[in-house]
């Protein structure tokens, strides 16, 4: 959840252990994707547009309304609301002319703190995951008991002491790599602060051993790892700043601490007419975003019937 336990909130907390001990966690088989995937077939199915690659730039304020969008393309989009899914700071702070900034939204956004990105490898290997005796699709490795300690070290660029979230997605559906390979995501959780610091000369350096001080780990834990790696691909906090475009490729919103949770998610509005979803104003997670933006779509469709 990106947050040491000292800070995080018990409520969370609950909720997750909650979810992980009574509820189980579930995959989906295929990954992720699909659940996208099926939700733009259900849309396009319904007549509705799908545009990708393809950002939103500007925000038409209208009498102090929000109106329409503009496109990269100079494209404009008018709607009775606005739903935007990612972050206030980029909304209100890169969408909207200097003018035209409420206040409100500078002093209300003032109490949030960014949160929390992710160095991660995704790997494929030449193998099945019993090869290298991974088990178990969902492993949290951690080599000390002391986790507020070891937290503190997502502020620095190395990856020697962080806990590793090691996920092999072929445990539980060997269907999702040609049989015989298996595919594993390693990552650890790292603030962007440090990296925005690099050169490009430092940064490739920086990402590569950091990789492979994960993958020195977890060879400890299972013997053969590093001679099955087939492919990897390593993600930075500054590769989900700039494919997502989230402030400090931030992967869960704002830090989930106390005073961005629960009773006061930043979810106050300021335009007429702009709205918002994402993790950034929820509990972040796929299931709580499904389910939020949701509960805005409906809310939106009763306001403008
Ligand atoms: C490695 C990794 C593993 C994870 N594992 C889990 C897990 O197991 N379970 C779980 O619940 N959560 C997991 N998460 C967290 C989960 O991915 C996020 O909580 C979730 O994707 C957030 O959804 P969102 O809709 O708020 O934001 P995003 O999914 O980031 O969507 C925002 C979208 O907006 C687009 N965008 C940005 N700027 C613009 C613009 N100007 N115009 C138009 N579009 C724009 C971005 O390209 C992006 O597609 C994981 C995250 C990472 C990085």
């Amino acid at each position: 959840m990106g947050m040491p336990p000292k800070r995080f909130p018990f409520s969370i907390l609950a909720r997750v252990l909650h979810i992980y001990t009574e509820e189980k966690p579930f995959y989906i088989r295929g990954g992720s994707q699909v659940i996208s995937q099926s939700l733009a077939d259900r849309i396009i199915d319904l007549g509705g547009e799908i545009k990708y690659n393809c950002a939103i730039e500007h925000i038409i304020i209208e009498d102090k309304k929000a109106v329409a969008v503009v496109d990269e393309f100079g494209n404009e989009y008018h709607a009775k609301t606005i739903i935007s899914n990612i972050s206030p700071i980029h909304t209100y702070f890169k969408l909207l002319q200097e003018n035209e900034i409420p206040a409100e939204a500078r002093e209300y956004l003032k109490g949030y703190t960014v949160g929390i990105s992710a160095l991660t490898c995704f790997i494929g290997l030449d193998c099945p995951p019993e090869t290298i005796g991974f088990t178990d699709s969902f492993n949290l490795n951690y080599d000390s008991l002391d986790a507020n300690k070891d937290f503190m070290n997502a502020y620095n660029l190395n990856a020697t002491v962080d806990p590793i979230i090691a996920t092999n997605y072929t445990v539980d559906d060997p269907t999702v790599s040609p049989e015989g390979t298996s595919i594993i995501t390693a990552g650890v959780l790292k603030y962007s602060a440090p990296w925005e610091e690099l050169s490009p000369e430092q940064y490739n350096e920086t990402k590569y051993r950091l990789a492979n001080q994960i993958i020195d780990r977890l060879e400890v834990k299972f013997p053969g790892f590093r001679s099955h790696i087939e492919e990897i691909e390593v993600a930075t906090p500054l590769t989900h700043m700039r494919y997502l475009g989230h402030p400090g490729g931030s992967v869960y919103g704002f830090e989930q601490d106390l005073k961005s949770s629960v009773f006061f998610f930043p979810q106050d509005e300021f335009i007429k007419g702009l709205t918002f979803t994402s993790g950034w104003v929820n509990t972040c997670g796929f299931g709580p975003n499904y389910i939020y933006g949701d509960r805005i779509a409906k809310r939106v469709i009763k306001e403008t019937e």
